[in-house]
């Protein structure tokens, strides 16, 4: 890649005067043929021309949001066929049991495109979506597969065959569970927490892991979404990343009974799951209104221990995971919405740790899934988000509007800054006022 263009060159996009998630300010950014050809302070490319020039204003540019855990087979169904009354987990999986059996093709299709619909316009680009497979039919595999090729131009999404009803507890889910990765799901996925026993659990593990080794495919667990202190398959699972050398595609989602394990213990666990290259995928969201249920006062937060899984080098990432489905009735596919609360339940105020979980919704799930050609720099894909804000701190703070989103060096959805006009008494005319800022 020519990083020096002269006058002569002519881009596709330009990009003028952007601030970078690194910290750089008044960069312009150059795209050519759906790649970035130069990123240089403004002086560099200032005789540059570009079919397109986008004028950021000094405002932030950053690679696309990345969803690591999702669920687009259950995703806008809330409501089907009854709300979940005691809005718990278990109650949630029930009322999922009951709405399988009622699918269509055409519904799950439906409602997964208008959720990539929404997810492109809030500038989230990439999804790993869990997609059960206790339904023997594999009906949501086959309308997820779909939605997979009809998305492909402007959003990646991954999917992993996830047995909701358990490996070994849900009759014939093993055998689902090949299918659908013979079909092309990319990703081995399951719950051991969910299967009736311990040692069932810790088997399901182990299936899952030699699955994946043996197919060269990644593994991504609902491991311990629990506030039990006893459910440990994430040691397992760790254990048998390292067995099987499966060191940087293997994750955890959720691990929530980390919260209340003992402190003695995760001292020797976070070590374990550092050195196993195992990822951590926590749901702020989902974690906080599901987790602690069986509490009265102290109620635990229930999330898993992002910053000190974080401090000992483990991949961590905030996943949306659900979004108005049997799980939880809210939910927009802001990105900035599940950092922002991620960064409240873990308590991450400090400037570094503000700006891991922008990180944590960008440039670490986008590492987990294995992105090819996401950042900023040459030669990266020219997919990115120009944001109302200066600084990653300022975009999760106002959840900011997402003035342009571009995939392949292409502007594909566009949002107006939110302003308000004020006319208040004793006070000067006010229009056009970004509120916040
Ligand atoms: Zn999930």
């Amino acid at each position: 890649m020519n990083a020096t263009p002269s006058a002569s060159v002519q881009y596709d996009l330009i990009v003028r005067n952007a601030a970078l998630p690194d910290g750089r300010t008044a960069m312009d950014i150059a795209v050519r043929d759906g790649r970035i050809a130069a990123v240089a302070p403004h002086a560099e490319l200032a005789a540059a021309r570009g079919a397109t020039e986008l004028d950021a204003q000094g405002q932030l540019v950053t690679p696309p949001f990345v969803d690591a855990h999702f669920h687009l087979d259950a995703t806008l169904s809330f409501g089907l066929p009854r709300v979940n009354a005691s809005g718990t987990l278990l109650e949630g999986i029930a009322l999922w049991g009951e709405l399988k059996p009622l699918l269509t093709m055409d519904a799950l299709v439906d409602r997964a495109l208008e959720y990539c619909d929404w997810a492109v316009g809030r500038g989230l680009l990439a999804i790993r979506s869990h997609v059960d497979v206790c339904d023997p039919r594999l009906l949501a595999v086959d309308a997820l597969l779909h939605v997979r090729e009809r998305v492909r131009p402007y959003l990646d999404l991954q999917l992993v065959a996830f047995p909701q009803d358990g490996l070994l507890r849900s009759e014939g889910a093993l055998g689902n569970l090949t299918r659908a990765l013979d079909k092309g799901v990319d990703v081995v996925g399951g719950i051991p927490h969910f299967e009736r026993t311990m040692a069932d659990g810790a088997e399901s593990v182990r299936i899952l892991c030699e699955i994946a080794a043996r197919r060269g495919l990644p593994v991504d667990l609902h491991c311990d979404e629990t506030d039990d202190p006893a459910s440990r398959h994430i040691e397992t699972l760790a254990l048998h990343a390292r067995r099987l050398g499966l060191a940087g595609r293997v994750a955890g989602s959720h691990l929530t009974s980390m919260h209340s394990m003992d402190n003695y213990y995760v001292s020797k666990l976070i070590p374990l799951i550092a050195e196993a290259g195992v990822a951590a995928i926590a749901n702020p969201l989902i974690n906080i209104t599901i987790q602690g249920r069986h509490d009265t006062y102290p109620k635990r937060r229930g999330m898993t221990r992002v910053p000190e899984l974080m401090a000992a080098g483990v991949d961590v990432a905030f996943g949306h995971d659900c979004v108005l489905d049997p799980w939880y009735p809210l939910g927009s596919g802001d990105m900035l919405e599940v950092a922002h609360m991620g960064l409240h339940v873990a308590q991450m105020t400090g400037q570094a740790a503000m700006r891991a979980c922008f990180d944590a919704v960008t440039v670490t799930p986008a590492r987990i899934l294995g992105l090819d050609g996401y950042g900023l720099a040459p030669g990266c894909r020219a997919d990115f988000v120009l944001l109302d804000a200066r600084d990653p701190v300022e975009a999760i703070r106002l959840r900011a509007t997402r003035l342009a989103i571009v995939r392949r060096g292409r502007v594909i959805a566009r949002t107006p800054a939110a302003t308000a006009a004020l006319d208040l008494p004793g006070r000067p005319a006010t229009t056009d006022y970004r509120i916040g800022r």
